[in-house]
């Protein structure tokens, strides 16, 4: 089946672990040479396929140290959005975590900076990012396909970001991400996420800032269940997140809690199962919390460590649950209205999925 030519969003995907392979060996060739780190033992992990949960965060400590300058944060957000796009992702939610470096003059501002710059240098399709502007599809006459002079047709793409609280990150620190998030929120930012190592901070630390931007309006979601953690499970349900990610270490009780809550569920397969959070896709959640009718979104996590597309994540669901075109049409149909962004959007995205479908009978 070609899962590839099926409009899709994707809504849970961090940007440095989502970086193409081929981009990760040549920044760490460089910075091989020039001694900052070994280049073997980068290859090494790069190339490894499993991983643990422990070792993909040892991973991501290690993507750090390649992508560490202004000028890669813009490159690799370039590349990222244009892979996404390639495989006819329309609408896009790219999560990141705000940086402070001051031995290269890293602010968390600067930082986000250099991820505008890299939506803006994209070239390769059309990129809609500013909620307010006339590039949305709002607009009249606008549509997510630009018909030019000449007649031919250029790819359009939806972005928006997403600002990552690392659980490493102080009360302080993470309230300084969700003020920066305020701050930027015309240029595309539109919510706040809860990562990173799930075994690692205490939910009382990120609580003061996540309920800051839940009331300042922005939206929130948080990774959940990751490892069993039943009183932060409980703690991350009673805040009503507008989306969590994950969900793998539920009991019956936080099930029953999630689904009367109908909070949507954002469903890595192929991150689950290569970190050992799920043993196998035939007793993945997925199937119970479908069959429930419980809303969830198909998304990638990390394309990149995990070597997987959107398109192959849904060729996964198909092959593992049995899902046909029509299924799959209606769950990508179904997750527009989990997007963190306004009517007139949804709408437009929603024709989209409609004009496809219907190319097939
Ligand atoms: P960044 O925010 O630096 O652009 O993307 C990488 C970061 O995303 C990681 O350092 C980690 O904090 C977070 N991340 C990526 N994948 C996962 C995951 O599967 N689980 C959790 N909890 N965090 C993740």
């Amino acid at each position: 089946e070609d899962w590839l030519s099926m409009p899709k969003v994707e809504l849970h995907a961090h940007l440095n672990g989502s970086v193409r392979d081929s981009t990760l060996l040549e920044l760490a060739s460089v910075l091989g040479e020039k001694g900052v780190i070994v280049f073997s033992d980068v290859e090494h992990v790069i190339r490894k396929n499993d991983r643990s949960l422990t070792e993909v965060f040892r991973l991501f400590d290690l993507i750090h140290i390649l992508t560490t300058d202004h000028k890669v944060i813009t490159r690799i957000t370039k590349e990222v959005i244009e892979d996404f796009a390639s495989e006819n992702v329309v609408y896009l939610e790219l999560r990141t975590t705000p940086k402070n470096n001051a031995s290269i003059g890293m602010s968390k501002r600067s930082y986000l900076g250099a991820v505008l710059e890299g939506i803006k240098a994209v070239t390769a399709v059309d990129v809609a990012f500013r909620p307010h502007s006339s590039d949305v599809g709002s607009q009249k006459n606008s549509s997510l396909v630009n018909h030019t002079c000449s007649g031919s047709a250029r790819k359009k793409i939806y972005v928006r970001i997403l600002l990552s609280i690392d659980r490493r990150e102080t009360t302080e620190a993470a309230m300084e991400t969700v003020k920066l998030a305020l701050e930027m929120r015309d240029l595309g930012v539109v919510g706040i996420d809860l990562s990173g190592n799930p075994i690692v901070g205490e939910w009382v630390t990120f609580f003061p800032a996540l309920q800051f931007a839940r009331e300042q309006g922005l939206y929130v979601t948080l990774h959940c269940g990751e490892v069993p953690n039943p009183k932060e499970i409980q703690a991350m349900l009673d805040f009503q997140p507008q989306r969590i990610g994950h969900a793998c270490c539920f009991e019956e009780e936080e099930w029953k809690t999630l689904k009367s809550l109908s909070i949507p569920v954002e469903i890595c397969l192929t991150s689950n199962i290569r970190t050992n959070t799920i043993p196998s896709l035939d007793v993945h959640h997925f199937a119970d919390l479908y069959n429930a009718k419980h809303p969830l979104v198909i998304c990638t996590d990390d394309s990149g460590v995990f070597s997987t597309s959107l398109s192959n994540e849904y060729n996964l669901a198909a092959a593992a649950f049995g899902l046909g075109k029509r299924e799959l049409f209606q769950l990508a149909r179904n997750s527009i209205d989990f997007v963190f962004a306004d009517d007139g959007v949804k709408r437009e995205l929603k024709e989209i999925v409609n004009s496809a479908e219907k190319k097939l009978d």
